[in-house]
């Protein structure tokens, strides 16, 4: 899980669930090295949905341990072969009503990838998945076929600006101009961004001062196991980010 943090006061805001298969002989593999062929197979089915749910029970037990704290939201990432499937919405239903997890607390990633995809199915099943609670983000938001028509026809709430964007904003102004076109786009359509791949306090600041509310990346802390997070939410904030 890396944190999800308010750039302006490093405070934690949710967590976002990245999937790691602790392979026998092989080690911790990344998603990038088992994902495309879990959705080739299918198995993507069963590990979104283990996902899904380990990932609420974890935001309801922290919640639990820290009663006193803004509930942290949960973001999950949802594959095209989830997305494609009406079970999607039971799975949802089922993960929020086992763990008790509100339903405003959870956001479901989607790749624009996936969304292109759609074979007219996609957006019923989005505005179901809405009616439900949850809220919904684009994910790598500008590197897939970006087609500004679905940011009007889906029930979207955030943005999460693509890290390949980010990485080099401080010092390369057509990146930084790219990435302002979001954020004020994104303003003007009333959605939320969240800057990926935050890794210096140069970014934090430019960030910042074009309006961008949350951020995640190696500057505020590498995705963690869930053990490791207690010691960071028991601070106010990210100390010295
Ligand atoms: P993503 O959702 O866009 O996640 C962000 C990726 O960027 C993560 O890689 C994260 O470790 C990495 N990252 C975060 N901060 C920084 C930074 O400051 N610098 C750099 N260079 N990289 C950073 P990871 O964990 O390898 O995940 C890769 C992708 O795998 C994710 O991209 C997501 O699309 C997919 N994925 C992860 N978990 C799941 C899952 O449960 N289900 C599905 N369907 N896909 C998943
Ligand atoms: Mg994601
Ligand atoms: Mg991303």
């Amino acid at each position: 899980y890396p944190p999800i943090v308010e750039l302006a006061t490093a405070k934690v805001t949710g967590m976002e669930a990245l999937v790691r298969w602790e392979h026998p002989t092989k080690g911790l593999l990344s998603p990038v090295d088992f994902i495309p062929l879990a959705e080739e197979t299918g198995l993507i089915l069963h590990i979104g949905r283990w996902v899904l749910h380990e990932a609420c029970r974890q935001a309801v037990e922290w919640s639990d341990a820290h009663p006193n704290r803004v509930p942290l939201t949960m973001s999950v990432n949802l594959s095209a072969r989830q997305l494609h499937l009406n079970t999607v919405i039971d799975d949802v239903a089922a993960a929020l009503d086992d763990t008790g997890l509100a339903p405003e607390r959870l956001t479901l990633e989607l790749t624009e990838t996936v969304l292109m995809q759609d074979t007219g199915e996609v957006v019923p099943r989005l505005n179901r998945l809405k009616e439900l609670g949850v809220h919904l983000a684009i994910d790598d938001f500008g590197t897939g076929y970006s087609s500004l028509s679905y940011l009007n026809r889906l029930p979207i709430q955030k943005l999460k600006i693509d890290q390949s964007f980010v990485r080099d904003i401080t010092v390369d102004p057509n990146d930084a101009a790219i990435v302002v076109a979001i954020i004020n786009m994104a303003k003007s359509l009333d959605l939320d961004t969240i800057a990926e791949g935050v890794e210096s306090a140069g970014q934090v600041a430019l960030l910042r001062s074009k309006g961008c509310r949350v951020g995640q990346g190696y500057h505020f802390s590498p995705a963690l196991d869930a053990r490791k997070l207690y010691p960071l939410l028991r601070q106010k904030a990210i100390a010295n980010p």
